[in-house]
């Protein structure tokens, strides 16, 4: 092993922990495109969004301007049972790939929900709670956002309905019981509970459903109940400013130890993690104050940065969300059911969009096997169980190490380890079988999705 003073596992003490979210919107020169409302296509104002999402959340949504925001105690206090979330030196993956670089992973599964949607699904439970609502709906694709909404709103005794993507409820029984476990109702989308699940099943039937149909339905769900409120587990600007307590927890124990890292790489499906993993770091480029690379990985089979256009779309198939400009492949694409479920949103933070139109992130794509073979080298040498999601992560930066070695660069790269495989045995067996394929949309499949981006 290499000689070096760094440990193994960096864990922060309490008191390090953030006691602000970070609102990487204050400091962009150029801001995120505004949300439309998707009937008038005026700008949505604070009243509108109020009648989708929470009060506080709402505002958050629309808050440019605050750098920083506090953290509530109560949030803070749940955050310590599972944070400071810690950041591991891939020492043994550096070793075996015999490469100069210097790895780091910011692991986000080490809760019982297995991944980082639980840093913002207590934000959007206690805030949920705060305003005397009874309960909230959401959508899950993977289950990991379901299954992270259900901890949290047990824990602040709130009602949790959850309409999971239908190739999902059917792969991942398990995850469907552990939010069962925690008290959350769970129905398979598109489903014949509400009117766009109807018109979507007429359309489309047998479909396995996606993340933007179960959204639909969701919303669907909160807006004839009174003392419901829709709650989402990314894309949205307030979900980022949630998520950004993986990057302040990053920066501060880097900066621990005095590492600069100079690679930073996420995988994106809503762009969530990402967002927060990258906000404190992209903050300094934004401020001329340091550079950095920034990686954003995506499935081959669901390309909305490298694929998409950067245009005003729905953000979900029922067309009733705010309009938001984003790297989209249209609201109506059907993803194909790979295994990535999280993976599978057809648009992308309208924050990430912003600075990937602005040259400042760069953009990758890989296919859904070479996904799994570097998830199983990662286990079989790490130790370390990952998520087909954040193994795209991992894709990345075991390509980026070998680039090392054959530059001979001693380049640091950190990325984001979103969360555990542990509900993803089926994909694992799958490729463990050799009966996993590959997916890759054709561009007119892509063209013919985009051309129904609104006007
Ligand atoms: C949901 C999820 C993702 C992708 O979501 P983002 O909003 O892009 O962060 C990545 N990894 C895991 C484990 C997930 O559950």
């Amino acid at each position: 092993m290499k000689e070096n003073k760094i440990p193994y596992k960096i864990y922060l003490e309490e008191g390090e922990m953030p006691k602000y979210w970070y609102n990487l919107r204050a400091d962009m020169p150029i801001k995120p495109a505004p949300l439309l409302n998707p009937i008038t296509k005026e700008p949505v104002t604070l009243k509108e969004l109020e009648q989708i999402f929470c009060s506080e959340l709402a505002a958050q949504e629309l808050n440019e301007t605050d750098a920083y925001i506090e953290i509530p105690q109560e949030i803070r206090d749940f955050y310590k049972m599972y944070r400071p979330s810690p950041l591991v030196r891939a020492y043994c993956l550096e070793e075996k790939l015999q490469t100069p670089a210097k790895i780091y992973y910011k692991f986000e599964g080490n809760n019982t929900s297995g991944s980082h949607k639980l840093n913002s699904a207590i934000a959007q439970a206690y805030y949920a709670k705060k305003q005397g609502l009874k309960g909230v709906t959401t959508e899950t694709g993977a289950g990991q956002w379901g299954t992270a909404l259900s901890m949290a709103c047990s824990y602040f005794d709130l009602d949790c309905k959850v309409f999971m993507v239908k190739c999902s409820y059917e792969q991942k029984p398990f995850r469907r019981e552990v939010m069962r476990t925690y008290g959350a109702s769970v129905t398979p989308s598109p489903s014949m509970e509400t009117e766009v699940g109807k018109q979507i099943l007429k359309e489309h039937p047998g479909t396995t459903g996606s993340l933007g149909c179960a959204i639909s339905e969701a919303v669907e769900t909160a807006s004839k109940n009174s003392d419901y409120r829709y709650v989402l587990g990314s894309v949205m600007s307030m979900v980022s400013l949630h998520q950004s307590v993986i990057g302040l927890e990053t920066k501060t124990a880097l900066e621990k130890y005095g590492v600069t890292p100079d690679i930073i790489i996420g995988c994106a499906g809503g762009g969530s993690n990402l967002a927060g993993l990258v906000a404190p770091f992209m903050g300094e480029v934004l401020r001329g104050e340091k550079n950095y690379r920034f990686i954003a990985v995506e499935p081959a089979s669901c390309p909305s940065f490298t694929r998409g256009k950067y245009a005003y779309d729905y953000s979900d198939t029922g067309r009733i969300c705010p309009l938001s400009k984003m790297y989209t492949l249209g609201s109506g694409y059907m993803p194909a059911s790979t295994h990535a479920g999280g993976l599978r949103y057809h648009g992308m933070s309208s924050i990430l969009s912003e600075l990937y139109n602005e040259g400042l992130i760069e953009g990758k794509t890989v296919t859904q096997t070479e996904v799994f073979a570097a998830a199983q080298q990662f286990a079989r040498i790490e130790g370390l169980l990952p998520a087909p999601e954040s193994a795209h992560a991992i894709k990345a930066a075991i390509d980026e190490a070998i680039k090392c070695k054959e530059t001979g660069e001693e380049k640091t790269i950190v990325f984001g380890l979103t969360g555990t495989g542990y509900f993803d045995m089926y994909a694992y067996q799958k490729f463990n079988d050799g009966v996993m394929s590959d997916y890759i949309p054709t561009d007119e499949e892509i063209n013919q999705s985009l051309s129904k981006l609104p006007q």
